[in-house]
């Protein structure tokens, strides 16, 4: 019997489709070219996905089962996303959604983090560790968009100089954008001038 790397989405069909079978990558909901999310003080934010069945299932166990396998895959999705709608006139800088220290000793890492350096990899661009959440919020999903605001307000430093290029946050899932407006926020304070952001999927409760 030929061995074969098996999809992780399914477990039973070979992965020789970006990482899954076809019929899973085929399954993903796909946002096209030109769909975008707004966040104030973000320029352009880029989605890949829609936060639906079976990608969020894939999420949730990429963040909370630890299966870092997950990595190569959504990055995939988030590189063809910025090459259909490529808006930098020079290479970005990429910047990861920081989650606060306790989250990252329960978690055991930073998802957000890990997609943002396979990216850097990928599109050959440079990345950086530039902000840290200060404060432990409370979780985002619970609250309603004007709490999220509130829970986030000031949540969010930039911890040195930003130099002067396109800046690309990375992060996993955009609810409401409150998230990456802080980032933006936080790092136009010190000196960021253009900042765009890629997520891996959108949901629709916004
Ligand atoms: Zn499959």
């Amino acid at each position: 019997m030929a061995w074969f790397e098996r999809c992780p989405g399914c477990g039973q069909h070979e992965a020789n489709y970006y990482g899954l079978c076809e019929t899973c990558y085929h399954s993903i909901y796909m946002i096209s070219k030109g769909i975008s999310h707004n966040a104030d003080s973000v320029g352009r934010v880029i989605a890949a996905t829609a936060y639906t069945k079976p990608i969020d299932e894939w999420i949730h166990r990429y963040k909370f089962k630890r299966e870092k396998a997950w990595t190569g895959i959504f990055v995939e999705l988030m590189r063809k996303a910025i090459l259909e709608n490529d808006i930098w006139s020079e290479d970005p800088l990429i910047i990861p959604v920081p989650i606060h220290k306790k989250r990252l000793k329960q978690r055991g890492f930073n998802q957000s983090e890990l997609l943002a350096r396979e990216l850097a990899t990928k599109i050959n661009a440079m990345v950086g560790d530039y902000l840290i959440k200060t404060k432990n919020t409370q979780d985002q999903i619970e609250l309603s968009s004007e709490k999220r605001r509130e829970n986030l307000r000031g949540a969010i430093k930039a911890t040195r100089p930003i130099p002067p290029v396109p800046i690309l946050l990375v992060d996993d899932i955009i609810t409401t954008g409150s998230t990456l407006s802080e980032c933006a926020k936080a790092l136009k304070e010190m000196g960021a001038t253009e900042v765009h952001a890629v997520v891996l999927s959108a949901t629709s409760s916004r």
